[in-house]
């Protein structure tokens, strides 16, 4: 199991799994939802997950026309995770659990990403990251 929170320490997260996915997003909304140039995120399944706390929800509609939920900590602005809206208003099985909140830098050492997505929104001085797979959009999930 691995730990971490947001930066007042108010939302915990314990997450006991492997991810799915993990990946760079240099798109729009990763700059503007996370206030950096680019996000790293694990694709995990909700139910691998407990988080501890309220965080706030901001819903959006993606450019991909998905209807997209943001949690982030209300106190302290730590941006947690974030989920797709099923047509039935209910969230996808799949979590986007934002890496940066992991306490152990060691945990991340181990957890290089597997691809970078929205290519072209990476800013032309960051070189792609070497073996990592590189794409226009989202890939399918493996
Ligand atoms: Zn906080
Ligand atoms: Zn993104």
């Amino acid at each position: 199991m691995v730990v971490g929170g947001c930066f007042c320490g108010k939302i915990r997260v314990e997450y006991n799994g492997e991810p799915i996915m993990s990946a760079l997003c240099h798109c729009y909304d990763c700059r503007k939802l996370t206030g950096t140039l680019f996000t790293y995120s694990f694709v995990v399944h909700k139910a691998d997950l407990k988080i501890s706390g309220s965080p706030k929800e901001v819903a959006k509609r993606a450019d991909s026309g998905n209807h997209i939920k943001n949690y982030f900590c209300s106190d302290c602005g730590t941006p947690i995770y974030g989920h797709k809206i099923k047509p039935s208003g209910d969230p996808e099985d799949i979590t986007i659990l934002r890496a940066g909140i992991f306490d152990d830098i060691e945990y991340l050492d181990r957890q290089k990403p597997k691809a970078e997505i929205y290519k072209l929104g990476r800013v032309k001085w960051m070189c792609p990251l070497a073996g990592v797979d590189q794409f226009i959009g989202m890939p399918p999930l493996p």
